[in-house]
């Protein structure tokens, strides 16, 4: 038997309350791992409310994300004890989750757990961290280098924020951090930022082109955010796009693309190719301080996750949520 979150839904609305299961109740997979950590991102918020259709089929274990350990595989490359990392390819959505102690998954869509974390750690960077690397690796390789100038970073006190102004800094570049949150300042600026900046200056229409203020960009916001931080950006510079806290539109115009040569990278963690996750984990054993992992993360458990699944989506969470699923 393990515990898990189980979402059903039997008429319109979505219920979750912790279960207990049967091991053969397990789905398809060749690899069966002993899940330590799971997390709170954003879109397991919107699968445990039910409040867009993220979940495919029910009954569902929610978690897009887990780090534990190897029980049984029938893998080639994995046996029992290995630490593994699992990130995304429709776990919690289509596929059971994280949010249990168990996990039956393909072998294929597990990364190694790098030496540099533990599998608490490595959920303290969850799905929104890995993400966060992501959106750097993109910038990086449209060429925003630290000298070009200031980058900015949009939903700074989330999950991808948070991870992302904490890498940006480490790297040497001088992060510029837009939030709602402006009693999270000293949060922020512990985590590198150099600047504040109020998202209300970033979230009405925005003009075709406007001051060029940032080299490059992170945007987890999307929408007129997204269509001002590009208007906004430099000239040759590029901003990577993952997330739609505000919308999933983008009011926009050519103007930054044509006129400025300013790169839209967009940027998908569900589907990513197992050579771009293991670059991102790789990279973030180098590029991100596990010291300010600690102050940007809150642990909880099984129980308690279902609450966070609601403030995530009320803008209420900061930073990080660890879940330990044996708590
Ligand atoms: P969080 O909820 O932790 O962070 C989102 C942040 O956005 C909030 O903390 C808040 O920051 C800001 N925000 C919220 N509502 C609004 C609004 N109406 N207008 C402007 N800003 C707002 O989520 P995550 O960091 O986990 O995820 C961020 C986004 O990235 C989500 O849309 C998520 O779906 C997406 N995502 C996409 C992935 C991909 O593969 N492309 C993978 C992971 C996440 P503050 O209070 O500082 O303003």
């Amino acid at each position: 038997m393990f515990k898990a979150i189980v979402l059903e839904k039997p008429g319109d609305t979505v219920q979750a309350a912790v279960g207990e299961l049967e091991d053969n109740r397990l789905p398809e997979g060749d690899v069966v791992v002993n899940v330590d950590y799971s997390t709170i991102n954003y879109k397991d918020g919107l699968a445990i409310t039910g409040s867009a259709p993220v979940v495919r089929n029910y009954p569902m274990v929610p978690g897009i994300d887990f780090a534990g350990t190897v029980e049984s595989s029938d893998h080639p490359d994995y046996k029992p004890g290995d630490k593994v990392v699992l990130n995304g390819w429709g776990v919690g959505e289509r596929h059971w989750g994280g949010l249990s102690q168990k996990a039956k998954v393909k072998g294929d869509w597990l990364v190694f757990l790098p030496s540099a974390f533990s599998t608490e750690q490595a959920m303290a960077i969850g799905t929104a961290g890995y993400t966060a690397m992501l959106c750097v690796l993109a910038i990086e390789k449209n060429g925003v280098t630290p000298d070009k100038g200031p980058v900015i970073v949009t939903g700074a006190n989330g999950g991808v924020g948070s991870v992302a102004i904490s890498i940006l800094s480490k790297l040497g570049y001088e992060v510029h951090a837009s939030t709602g949150r402006a009693s999270e300042a000293e949060f922020l600026k512990s985590l590198g930022a150099a600047e504040i900046i109020d998202r209300d200056t970033l979230s009405g229409p925005a003009k075709p082109l406007g001051k060029e203020l940032w080299a490059g960009g992170v945007d987890a916001v999307g929408s007129h955010t997204l269509a001002n931080v590009l208007s906004q950006t430099k000239y040759g510079g590029a901003v990577a796009a993952c997330g739609l806290a505000q919308g999933m539109d983008l009011p926009s115009s050519v103007a930054p693309f044509i006129l400025r040569g300013v790169t839209l990278a967009g940027v998908d963690s569900v589907m990513a190719a197992k050579s771009v996750r293991t670059e991102a984990w790789n990279r973030l054993a180098s590029d991100l301080d596990i010291a300010k992992l600690e102050n940007l993360t809150t642990k909880v458990g099984l129980a308690e996750a279902i609450g966070v699944a609601s403030d995530i989506l009320k803008g209420k969470v900061r930073g990080r949520v660890v879940v330990d699923v044996n708590a």
